[in-house]
């Protein structure tokens, strides 16, 4: 321990480690952004070899013989430290953990399994051919079992994962959660079905220039007060936002010429996740802090922004009459009603990731349970397509014709991510509850009918971004509902809208 009989210089150790860290992560995240939107094809083989050494060089930062004894040294002088320092040791002393109690060569292994069970799926997924993935995916189920027990074999398996995609999760919370879903939202969904209403959204797949869709990007980005000079948009297949640190951020879109909606949601979710990372104090950049907290409180962010402002009748109101000006031969017959209508038209359909506001959370739900009885061998890998579509028949009401449009759809399981999808829906959950306490301090509609969302990301930016990851996201909760989390408000969120939409 004598070298480090000096507190002051085990600080300043732990702050360049994590410096070094946070350097090698941006980096490979600039190669990863590069690689999905302006790299040439034929260029991924450099790029491997690059991302390959520069993540081993990162591993090497923080897997050696130094960090147990500093991270060591430092919990013994746990009171002299100040309440950030402490908060960087006792994340970063997890994090060792758990990489320290896996096996390195149970490691390796797991990562060449899938490695090839990625490439199995996508052609499975291609051949409608269900069997030549379920080998991979039995053997993922059973090395994430054994995993979950190296990281606390005190715990259930599945409560093991949850908690690491969404810290203070368990099947207990989530149980009650889903349950919520299944009595209000399953009979909702189903009056919405037969009910008489038809939306007429056939306007919004005519022909949109790119060039002016991109022009509609920028006002929605100065809409949500993001600052340009920090965020950029590039484009690329699958939209998605990166951080490097609070003042560098990226989004991305993908315009489509028959299809105005799609980009514009893409932005106003993809910028909700882009204002929690620029909001994060800066504080906590290149520590183990930096960041937004947990993917569900993420989720929470892009879809407030996405859902409850974009697509409310008061932000159609602000937005419409700029559309029709843009696209006024597109929008010559089109009323602010049948905007607002078309933005929440609600149809059970096959694919998550197209699903709309109302449906969505019932395909996270159909993934819940089945993830949860794998790795609790209630369900075997060869049972799962037949139980896939029994509960979508039972959610949603749709037929499955095939495994490509089931099981097969979502690359998760086949990347060893067991226990994440309930975080995508949840944070829809935590979004409405915040909008119910954020209606005690603020006039969102008034606000939102002059598209002045200054205040609500202010209000956001108090109790949920600036902390980064200093906060679980039960706290966060805490701190902006004063209450822990209640899936009710979500589900009367819901009710409330769909049933004066549909009128039912
Ligand atoms: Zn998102």
């Amino acid at each position: 321990m004598s070298e480090y009989n000096d507190l002051k210089s085990a600080v300043e150790k732990l702050e360049i480690m994590q410096k070094k860290m946070a350097a090698y992560n941006h980096a490979t995240g600039l190669l990863y952004f590069d690689s999905v939107t302006v790299a040439p094809k034929d260029t991924t083989a450099g790029r491997g070899q690059t991302m390959g050494i520069l993540t081993e060089e990162s591993y090497k930062v923080f897997v050696n013989d130094e960090t147990p004894k500093l991270l060591e040294y430092l919990k013994q002088n746990e009171e002299q430290l100040d309440e950030k320092i402490k908060l960087q040791v006792k994340k970063l002393d997890e994090d060792y953990k758990k990489i320290s109690n896996i096996p390195m060569d149970e490691y390796v292994q797991y990562n060449m399994l899938i490695n090839d069970a990625q490439s199995v799926w996508h052609e499975a997924k291609q051949k409608n051919d269900y069997l030549l993935f379920e080998p991979y995916l039995n053997k993922i189920v059973a090395t994430v079992r054994k995993f979950a027990t190296y990281l606390d074999s005190s715990k259930n398996p599945y409560d093991v994962w949850l908690n690491e995609y969404e810290k203070g999760l368990t099947m207990e919370i989530a149980d009650e959660y889903f349950a919520a879903l299944r009595t209000e939202l399953v009979p909702l969904v189903h009056k919405v079905m037969s009910s008489k209403k038809k939306i007429d959204d056939s306007f919004s797949y005519k022909n949109y220039s790119v060039r002016k869709q991109e022009k509609l990007s920028d006002f929605l980005m100065e809409v949500l007060t993001i600052d340009r000079n920090h965020c950029n948009i590039g484009q690329t297949e699958h939209p998605f936002t990166i951080n490097f640190n609070s003042n560098d951020v990226r989004i991305t879109t993908h315009y489509h010429k028959n299809n105005l909606l799609s980009s514009m949601f893409s932005v106003i979710h993809e910028g909700g996740h882009a204002l929690y990372e620029l909001n994060c104090d800066d504080e906590y950049d290149f520590t183990a802090l930096s960041g937004g907290t947990s993917m569900g409180i993420h989720e929470s962010q892009s879809r407030f922004f996405e859902n409850i402002i974009g697509r409310s009748r008061s932000f159609t109101n602000y937005l419409y009459p700029y559309l029709k000006k843009m696209f006024p031969v597109q929008f010559k017959d089109v009323t602010k009603v049948m905007l607002y209508e078309a933005l929440n038209k609600s149809q059970p359909s096959l694919i998550r990731t197209e699903a709309d506001e109302l449906t969505y959370s019932l395909h996270v739900m159909v993934r819940y349970e089945l993830e949860k009885r794998l790795i609790n061998g209630s369900l075997s890998t060869k049972d799962l397509p037949a139980e896939w579509n029994r509960l979508y028949k039972e959610y949603l009401g749709v037929d499955v014709p095939n495994d490509t449009k089931g099981v097969l759809q979502d690359s998760h399981w086949s990347g060893g991510a067991i226990g994440y999808f309930p975080s995508y829906s949840l944070g829809s959950a935590y979004a409405s509850q915040m909008l119910f306490h954020m209606k005690k301090d603020l006039d969102i509609d008034a606000l939102t009918q002059k598209g002045n969302l200054k205040p609500i990301v202010e209000w956001l930016k108090e109790r949920v971004h600036k902390y980064a990851s200093s906060k679980t996201p039960a706290e966060i909760i805490q701190i902006c509902c004063n209450e822990d989390f209640k899936p009710h408000y979500y589900t009367d969120y819901l009710k409330m809208k769909f049933s004066s939409i549909y009128e039912i």
